[in-house]
């Protein structure tokens, strides 16, 4: 009864205070000297990238970013890539084919190879480290396509790290509000693309997106549902060739910085501490989902590994066990490389990439892993 009373009197601490308590606990050991930088981030303008969508007619688009010194960070990582290949062909390295996972292999002798490329037409555009310049708008074309969307730039990267080649069947499990939709249709590669998602809301911004940025007779081609990614399996289990899982997670960064929809807020508690064992399920119904042969990307916003690494190493264990499915994980280290000017990468996790926020580039937290099904 005591209790009852105190809880009823006690000062409400807002969500996002406890978000923060939260991650000091948590992240304070885990990232060590750097997680002050990374908190101060967490906390300042988070910086977004500029998608440009290949279907608006928007050619004064591009030069009129360049104009204002923002670059296409994706065709950037290309160049490098190509002059990295050029270095390793000198030195007599080979590269392993990038439509298999584009990661790295090693010689004989047991130097690594430079990393393959970057194949894909998407072009995103980010100003340079420490440049906190804000995009205008997107305005519409002609036939009122928006010319750009404004996103966090390091979520492109499991998009990338999907490496759609042309006429996948794609599904995008978890898609809503559809930025990655949007970019895995910026592909122009995908055959077949399945957005899903369980929210009936979300999903209806999805359709917003899709006909704000894509035109008719391709965005009818998209299959959007509501099903629970769960339960995927039981309805087309086995039938795409790459599969994205963009799970629900703590959002860090919205956590830190906005109490609306915040999921560390009290009666959220069971809800939060229920997200691995959900992300776990969605990945496993991911796996199931891909054909043999395919690759899956696991992706999330939060810096932390129960939610990141733990997730894909239970993953892995139980497609084995109850599914005798094998997969492992690809290594994504060359996205490191390649993206290094764009982003902080953190360089401590044992499976995926990491990207961390930091005030001279505040994009993330993206957690992405790649596995692929034997
Ligand atoms: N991929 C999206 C994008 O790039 O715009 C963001 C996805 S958001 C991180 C996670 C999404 O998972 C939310 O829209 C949420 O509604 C959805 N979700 C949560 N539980 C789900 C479930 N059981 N099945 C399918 N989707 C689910």
């Amino acid at each position: 009864r005591h209790k009852e009373k105190w809880a009823a009197t006690a000062p409400r601490i807002p969500a996002t205070r406890l978000a923060l308590h939260h991650f000091d606990a948590s992240y304070g050991p885990q990232l060590g000297e750097r997680w002050p930088a990374v908190r101060a981030a967490l906390l300042c303008e988070h910086k977004y990238g500029a998608l440009l969508n290949s279907f608006a007619s928007a050619e004064h688009v591009a030069q009129e970013l360049e104009l204002h010194n923002a670059a296409d960070f994706i065709s950037e990582a290309a160049r490098k890539a190509q002059s990295l290949l050029q270095v390793g062909a000198e030195k007599g390295e080979s590269v392993s084919p990038e439509g298999h996972g584009g990661g790295r292999t090693v010689t004989p002798a047991g130097t690594p190879t430079p990393p393959a490329p970057i194949g894909s037409n998407i072009k995103c555009y980010t100003f340079p480290r420490g440049d906190i310049t804000r995009f205008r708008p997107a305005w519409p074309d002609s036939l009122g396509l928006l010319s750009y969307y404004l996103m966090d730039a390091a979520s492109l990267l499991p998009v990338l790290a999907l490496n759609v080649q042309p006429d996948d069947f794609v599904l995008d499990l978890c898609a809503a509000p559809g930025g990655k939709t949007l970019a895995l249709l910026q592909t122009g590669a995908c055959g077949h693309l399945a957005a899903n998602d369980v929210s009936i809301s979300r999903t209806k911004r999805l359709y917003q997106i899709l006909s704000s940025y894509v035109p008719k007779n391709v965005r009818e081609a998209v299959s959007v549902t509501s099903y629970d990614g769960r339960d995927w399996a039981e309805l087309e289990g086995g039938t795409f060739h790459k599969v994205l899982v963009d799970v629900p997670c703590t959002t860090d960064r919205h956590s830190v910085m906005e109490t609306d929809n915040n999921i560390f807020h009290r009666r959220r508690t069971k809800e939060r501490q229920m997200l691995p064992m959900l992300q776990l399920q969605l990945l496993i119904s991911g796996i199931l989902a891909t054909k043999p042969g395919g690759d899956v990307v696991y992706s999330t916003c939060s810096l932390s590994p129960l939610q990141n690494e733990y997730v894909i190493e239970r993953a892995i264990e139980i497609a084995e066990t109850q599914f005798n499915i094998t997969t492992h994980a690809e290594d994504l280290s060359h996205f490191r490389t390649l993206f290094q000017d764009t982003f902080s990468f953190s360089s401590d996790c044992r499976l995926g990439e990491l990207v961390l926020p930091h005030l001279t580039a505040n994009f993330g937290p993206i957690y992405f892993c790649k596995l692929h099904r034997a």
